[in-house]
């Protein structure tokens, strides 16, 4: 199938077999066989009818910055809602964002404008329609605490319109993560307060990102913190900071952190990730989870 008819039919730019390496922050994952940036919210309902008449998957994601595409790339259409989708608006102390606006950015424009709430995510890379969907957190914040409301629309193309009890946040989780939900906008509810004082908060949140993150290419924590503590403290007592498996290796200044050091295989990944969660299990008995998402074949 060379998909020309949804070629000819649709204004946002497509490529067939595009690499995914390409749009994932750890710079890993095989090729797409159909690649969509979005750009044109009226190119949707084309999208969906067509994936849906073909039954072709759809796979929709945005920054790329929490996932593990694998080496074997993606079957279907990867749909990206991210920097051509992206973009925000202000109504009193509602903000607006796109689905691809990038989160960091909105914290940064948000203490511009004197609106407190979203000092926690500067610095995290990921759209906002990644974070709603994951219910991002840092440093005591998450986006359940000011979420407000958001426009999905559903793989059979049907508009939803989610308010906070639709949501079912839990730690890095929502409802949508068990649905096929199109995240097209999110409102936050901000609080205004002083413009330094928010702005400071931001500089600050980056600054520990700075001292505390690797440089190398990576997804952030590769797993969610167990009951017990932070995962990235297990992994360290472990003694197993600087393992590398192939081009992965767990980072020397996080724990939590996997790193593509140059050339990694998503297969590699995957296996430094069996390797941490099997060591951590025997030293203290805890299963780790991931909080990356894994996809692809
Ligand atoms: C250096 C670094 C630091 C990080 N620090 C943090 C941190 O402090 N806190 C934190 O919570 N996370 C952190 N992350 C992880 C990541 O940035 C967040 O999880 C982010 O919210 C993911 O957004 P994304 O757009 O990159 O999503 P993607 O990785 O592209 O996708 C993640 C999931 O969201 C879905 N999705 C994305 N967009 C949409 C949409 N429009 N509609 C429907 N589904 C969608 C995808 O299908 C996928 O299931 C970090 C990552 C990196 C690389």
């Amino acid at each position: 199938m060379n998909h020309d008819r949804l070629a000819k039919r649709i204004k946002s730019p497509l490529l067939r077999k595009e690499p995914l390496k390409l749009h994932t922050t750890w710079k890993v994952g095989g090729p797409a066989d159909l690649f969509i940036s979005l750009k044109y919210q009226e190119d949707l309902p084309e999208i969906l009818d067509y994936s849906r008449q073909n039954r072709i998957p759809l796979f929709v994601f945005g920054s790329g910055s929490n996932l593990l595409v694998k080496d074997g790339g993606l079957k279907g259409i990867a749909l990206q809602m991210g920097a051509d989708f992206a973009g925000h608006s202000f109504r009193g102390r509602i903000l607006r964002a796109k689905a691809g606006a990038n989160l960091s950015r909105l914290a940064s424009v948000t203490a511009e404008e004197g609106l407190s709430g979203l000092e926690f995510a500067a610095g995290i890379p990921g759209s906002a329609g990644g974070a709603l969907l994951m219910n991002a957190g840092a440093y005591g914040g998450r986006i359940a605490d000011i979420f407000h409301r958001a426009l999905a629309i559903t793989h059979a193309g049907e508009e939803e319109l989610l308010k906070p009890a639709d949501m079912e946040f839990g730690y890095r989780h929502t409802r949508l993560m068990e649905r096929d939900t199109i995240i097209i906008w999110v409102e936050l509810a901000l609080t205004p307060g002083d413009p330094s004082l928010i702005r400071e908060a931001v500089r600050k949140n980056m600054a520990l990102r700075r001292e505390r993150h690797p440089y190398e290419p990576s997804a952030g924590s590769v797993f969610k913190n167990p009951p017990q503590g932070p995962a990235g403290h297990f992994i360290e007592k472990a003694g197993l900071k600087g393992l590398e498996i192939g081009g992965a290796r767990v980072s020397e200044k996080h724990a939590n952190f996997i790193v593509n050091t140059g050339r990694a295989r998503a297969e590699e990944i995957l296996a430094l990730m069996a390797k941490v969660q099997e060591e951590v299990y025997q030293k203290f008995g805890i299963a780790l989870k991931p909080e990356v998402r894994v996809i692809g074949y």
